[in-house]
């Protein structure tokens, strides 16, 4: 297990939750003594370009900072999903989160798509043929949704407030769903107990990663990774990814 992580990510480039200070800061130390990291590069515009129109690129270039931090979280998506195409898993620890952008326009504390820039890079250099993408960020990723509609990529968001259902959700979805070369996680926290929505457990987000795992390893050689995506309480954030990623590890 490899944990994506660049030093930047602490910077504040906005007052959205998202980029709240010590955020970050949060999840890091639950991690740094348990995992090794690896720094990502900004993901280029050329990488961009193949999801997003060149219209939605120049908006966020007017603030700089932003930009540079925005193709750093892209970067570090694409990056856990190199890691994870050849065999090793791997968690994008990584903001601004991304489900929330669209080909042409972003909301929600997104930019750039992140999960969306690394599948369809890893599509272009023919490094994967389709993939399942597990969205269980409380909120529906309309963004990655927009992208992948109709496409060989699918895209799923269990999508129910009651807890058993939610777990049943997933494991019904792996179930009936067996062909795909990834499966990505759009990894956000904010249906935790203590967060917005109120609803998983700490253990639920182990029980979450191991059911990736063992998709992964049935359908497409182990291949698995998730970025950060929501998740604002930070007396909890921490141990939530935590206990996923033991599940995912
Ligand atoms: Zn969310």
């Amino acid at each position: 297990m490899k944990i994506v992580y660049h030093p930047r990510y602490t910077e504040i480039y906005s007052s959205d939750p998202a980029a709240s200070p010590g955020r970050m800061e949060a999840i890091l130390r639950e991690l740094e003594r348990e995992y090794d990291f690896i720094e990502p590069q900004a993901a280029s515009e050329d990488d961009l370009g193949c999801v997003h129109t060149q219209a939605h690129i120049e908006s966020i270039k007017r603030d700089k900072h932003l930009y540079d931090i925005s193709c750093l979280a892209a970067g570090g998506a694409v990056k856990a999903a190199q890691i994870a195409v050849e065999g090793e898993a791997s968690f994008g620890l990584i903001r601004p989160p991304g489900h929330h952008a669209s080909p042409d326009h972003c909301w929600g504390f997104c930019y750039f798509n992140n999960i969306a820039v690394a599948l369809a890079k890893l599509q272009n250099e023919n490094l994967i043929e389709n993939a399942l993408i597990l969205d269980f960020d409380l909120h529906f990723g309309d963004g990655t949704n927009n992208f992948f509609e109709g496409s060989e990529i699918k895209y799923f968001h269990p999508d129910t407030r009651n807890r058993d259902e939610f777990i049943e959700g997933i494991i019904s979805r792996f179930q009936e769903d067996k062909d795909y070369s990834i499966l990505a996680v759009s990894a956000g926290f904010d249906r935790h107990v203590e967060d917005w929505g109120g609803q998983l457990t700490t253990d639920d987000y182990r029980t979450i990663g191991r059911l990736v795992k063992e998709a992964a390893e049935r359908n497409c050689k182990g291949r698995r990774f998730a970025v950060l995506e929501g998740g604002y309480n930070h007396n909890v954030l921490g141990r939530n990814v935590k206990a996923f990623l033991e599940g995912l590890a």
